[in-house]
């Protein structure tokens, strides 16, 4: 993994992704490596020609642009993070999101976490003084296989789960990103994933796996080592207009009706 550091010339950004205003992303690049990753388009701008999920740089300014802007932005939702995770290896040795989660907090702007690590956890005390805050963790699958293959530097999935239960038990409002649910490999242990949920998260957000950023070829090479019997049902269910996806739209909302679990499905 190589990492750098750079300067960035502001860091909230106005965001469209839905129920948030803005997005902080502390880092360029990110070593959770998923292979199905959409934020590898960054590699036009930055490190072109790099491989995506092996180099991150560290916005050393960030913090200084974050008590400028503050003063400027309308209070709104800042969602950490949209095309990097901020909780990844790096943040341990550089503290960058928490030094970013110290002045939201004392500027009273809501904050949503979405992220593939436990390391969050460490931030549970900053994250506990917000008045309006939400901590999201993405799981894909319940099988351990499948994260080591298709998110091989993320946490565990058990560790993700801990940490959830761990942020609800202290009452601070949680969610789980299910997605990109993987045609087919994201379905083994699926209905026992939603048992653990129902006991640590106020909702659930479900998602399809879109292909696109030049994704694909990740994937691919992904499937053709770890589950080559797959590759053809994987890649036809994948297509745009695909079958598969709405068979399990309405299997997963029966799933999460029967646990009473609130939720968005998203495709
Ligand atoms: S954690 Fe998110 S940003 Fe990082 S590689 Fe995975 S999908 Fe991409």
């Amino acid at each position: 993994m190589k990492i750098g550091e750079t300067t960035c010339k502001s860091i909230i950004n106005s965001s469209g992704i839905e129920g948030v205003d803005y997005a902080v992303n502390p880092y360029i690049g990110c070593a959770h490596a998923c292979t199905y990753c959409y934020a590898k388009f960054m590699t036009r701008w930055y490190h072109k020609g790099e491989k995506w999920g092996t180099f991150v740089d560290v916005k050393k300014n960030a913090r200084d642009c974050l008590l400028k802007e503050v003063e400027k932005r309308r209070r709104g939702v800042i969602l950490f993070s949209s095309v990097t995770d901020a909780y990844q290896p790096a943040e341990k040795k550089y503290g960058l999101t928490r030094s970013l989660l110290e002045v939201l907090v004392d500027h009273d702007f809501p904050v949503e976490i979405l992220t593939k690590s436990s390391l969050v956890t460490r931030d549970m005390d900053i994250l506990s003084r917000f008045d309006e805050v939400e901590v999201g963790l993405t799981v894909t699958a319940f099988d351990e296989r499948v994260r080591r293959a298709f998110e091989p530097g993320a946490s565990p999935i058990e560790e993700r789960l801990d940490a959830l239960k761990l942020f609800s038990d202290t009452g601070i409002p949680t969610y789980a990103f299910l997605g990109p649910l993987l045609p087919y490999v994201s379905e083994a242990g699926f209905e026992d994933l939603l048992n653990r949920l129902a006991e640590s998260v106020g909702r659930v957000l479900v998602d399809r796996l879109n292909i696109k950023a030049g994704n694909w070829r990740n994937i691919e090479a992904t499937l053709e080592k770890h589950y080559p019997e797959m590759l053809g049902e994987f890649k036809a269910a994948s297509k745009e207009l695909s079958a598969y996806y709405d068979s399990l739209r309405g299997k997963v909302r029966r799933m999460l009706d029967d646990r009473s679990i609130p939720h968005d499905i998203l495709f």
